[in-house]
């Protein structure tokens, strides 16, 4: 794919998301592209490697959720895997502190790679090795504003580990493949002492898969 369409691509998914990009952002993630399919030929980072479902299911799904992060200084991306959605909301909001940790060293080493490839605009985002188990201190992470994951955990799971990495006032945010309900969101959120901040389902722009994104934060 040019770069020309690539752009086309990701300005035209990003307005049917209702999320805006700055025009530096779309040539940063072709780049982007380019070091994912290449590291992707030797370490299996990703089982998704046509350009355009990477635009779609990588590029844009991570961007989708820039409405939950907008406002906090700093995000958590546990179990990022090839940097999704850490390394697309890092291009779009470089002020963001970014840390994402993954347990297999190989996805690591490539995240560490990546964000010091010069003109992608990465630097300062950190990648950690390690299995996150609701300790940060002792695993070198963190407390963020925003902990996010996506294809991580299923939504009680995430609920239980979660809160452990907030940052005062900060929220957890679960990115959902299949829309759960608002009672039940509710429901998962007071066994755990959580309150549910926001929730929104909505569809990719190209394919129409659904998505549900819910943010929860502290009750007390
Ligand atoms: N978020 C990425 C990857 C999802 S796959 C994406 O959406 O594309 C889930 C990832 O979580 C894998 O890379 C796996 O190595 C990692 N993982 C699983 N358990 C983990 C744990 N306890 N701590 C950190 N990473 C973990």
């Amino acid at each position: 794919m040019d770069n020309a369409s690539f752009a086309d691509q990701i300005q035209q998914g990003c307005k049917a998301l209702g999320v805006t990009v700055g025009e530096d952002v779309p040539p940063r993630l072709h780049r982007l592209m380019g070091e994912l399919l290449k590291w992707n030929a030797k370490v299996n980072l990703t089982a998704i490697t046509a350009e355009g479902e990477v635009v779609e299911k990588h590029f844009l799904d991570s961007l989708a959720v820039l409405p939950e992060v907008e406002g906090a200084g700093s995000v958590l991306d546990v179990g990022a895997g090839a940097g999704f959605p850490g390394l697309p909301l890092k291009m779009a909001r470089p002020s963001l502190a970014v840390t994402m940790v993954d347990a297999v060293g190989k996805k690591v080493g490539y995240l560490k790679a990546v964000v010091v490839v010069p003109g992608l605009g990465l630097a300062g985002t950190k990648a950690v090795h390690t299995r996150a188990e609701g300790k940060p201190e002792a695993e070198g992470l963190p407390r963020a504003d925003r902990v996010i994951a996506r294809a991580f955990m299923d939504l009680p799971d995430w609920l239980d580990l979660a809160p452990a990495y907030l940052a005062p006032g900060g929220h957890v945010v679960a990115m959902l493949g299949k829309a759960v309900g608002e009672d039940e969101l509710r429901a998962q959120a007071g066994k755990r002492n959580l309150k549910v901040v926001s929730a929104r389902a909505y569809r990719l722009p190209f394919s129409g898969a659904e998505r549900q994104v819910a943010s929860f934060a502290k009750a007390e």
